[in-house]
């Protein structure tokens, strides 16, 4: 299987894999259930160097890319870490060093890369609203010139991490949507200092209460007037969507890899219990009903795979990879979530019992399809981009 991956990338397998032989389901489930994040895996990563690995060297990073990122990724997740693995690796060496690396000023990736490589600093990324999900352009968001800087005021939902960030990527409108031709102009992407926001009393938030992914809150956030200055702009003014589809991309590759992962991991625990549970005397997986399901989701699992690759290698390369990356997301999530479901078809009554890591499983997978970006907006992207139908919306 692992035929075309690089060197480098079968390295980051090994040693993530040297790192979460340390952690069992158990401790994920805990963390879960103890709203908690896991602290410790995020030390060991960090220390490992496996946080930067997409950082430049110079400063201070493994001089890898999204690919090994992503590797990184699956392999977390399919150690059963589930949509924690996502948060481990979206928020800070996604969001920020990504983004940093790629968009940042000269100054931005001094201050800022050597400590997002050693996760010292930590970022999120803020782009929905409340009237603006999966409609990106109509944010309303609106930073407005105020002496040498900006005044932002808005409002932001299922921010996640937002509580333990130092820095915001926050997409901001500094032309409104109303006044912007093209409509995709007028966008403007800024790193905001969480803290000093929260302290100057400009920047609030709020946890929204939720079934799952848990190891992280997703917080509504609240910004009034909070001030920003040019040192703090991420790429152009007034030409954000650049700098945008530099983050959702690599964001949809990520979240495909941990859909790649937690159906890996959700098939090894349907196997095992298919193997070892045997009500009628022989394994309930010696039955094509419980099996061929389990070897279908293997088999798509595995093709979704190979796409999650393609669409970092070609993003590495600064190459347009939108339909690889959407594709790589929809199948990834598909096979996540029928995964989780098959695990817990398999396990019958149990699966219901917290005893077992199936529960948080099922609940990480079903929102996969409608996280980060939503099945149907992948789909409609896919039927217009790549077959030539007529725009849905
Ligand atoms: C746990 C969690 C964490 C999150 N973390 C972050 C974060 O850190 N930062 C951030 O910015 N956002 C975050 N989000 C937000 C997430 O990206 C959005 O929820 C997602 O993009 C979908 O947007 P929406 O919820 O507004 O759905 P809507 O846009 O309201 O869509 C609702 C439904 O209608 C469908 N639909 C809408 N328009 C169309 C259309 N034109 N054609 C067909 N179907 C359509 C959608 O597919 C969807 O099924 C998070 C969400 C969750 C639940």
């Amino acid at each position: 299987m692992d035929f075309d991956l690089p060197e480098s990338a079968q390295a980051v397998r090994d040693g993530i894999a040297a790192v979460t032989a340390k952690y069992g389901y158990e401790y994920w489930d805990k963390c879960d259930a103890d709203h908690r994040w896991p602290e410790e895996v995020f030390r060991d990563l960090a220390d490992g160097g496996w946080l930067g690995l997409a950082i430049p060297e110079e400063y201070g990073g493994g001089g890898q890319g999204l690919l090994e990122l992503a590797v990184a990724l699956e392999t977390l997740a399919s150690s059963g870490a589930g949509a924690a693995a996502s948060f481990i690796y979206l928020l800070t060496p996604g969001f920020g060093a990504l983004t940093v690396s790629r968009h940042g000023t000269e100054e931005q990736r001094r201050r800022l890369l050597p400590k997002l490589a050693t996760g010292e600093i930590e970022t999120c990324f803020a782009l929905t609203e409340p009237d603006a999900g999966s409609n990106a352009i109509n944010i309303a968001t609106h930073a407005r010139r105020d002496g040498d800087g900006w005044l932002v005021k808005g409002q932001k939902i299922w921010i996640s991490g937002v509580e333990r960030a130092d820095y915001m990527l926050l997409v901001t409108r500094t032309v409104p949507a109303a006044e912007a031709r093209p409509r995709t102009s007028g966008f403007t992407v800024f790193l905001v200092d969480v803290k000093a926001g929260v302290e100057a009393g400009t920047l609030s938030y709020r946890p929204i209460p939720k079934m799952g992914t848990n190891t992280v809150a997703s917080s509504m956030v609240f910004l009034d007037d909070l001030r920003v200055t040019e040192a703090d702009v991420l790429g152009q003014v007034d030409a954000g969507f650049a700098v945008l589809w530099d983050i959702l991309n690599p964001e949809r590759i990520l979240a495909a890899a941990s859909g790649v992962g937690g159906a890996e991991a959700a098939l090894r625990i349907a196997v095992n219990y298919a193997t070892e549970r045997a009500p009628f005397g022989k394994p309930i997986g010696t039955n094509q009903a419980l099996a061929f399901p389990l070897a279908k989701i293997k088999a798509q699992t595995e093709l979704a795979r190979l796409m999650t690759y393609k669409a970092a290698w070609l993003w590495d390369r600064a190459q347009p990879c939108g339909s690889e990356a959407n594709i790589a997301k929809l199948t990834a999530s598909e096979a996540a979530w029928q995964a989780a479901d098959r695990t817990f078809q398999t396990h019958g009554g149990m699966a219901y019992s917290l005893e077992y890591p199936v529960a948080r499983m099922f609940r990480d997978a079903r929102i996969g399809k409608n996280i980060p970006v939503a099945e149907e907006l992948v789909l409609a992207h896919i039927a217009q981009h790549d077959l030539g139908l007529p725009k849905s919306y």
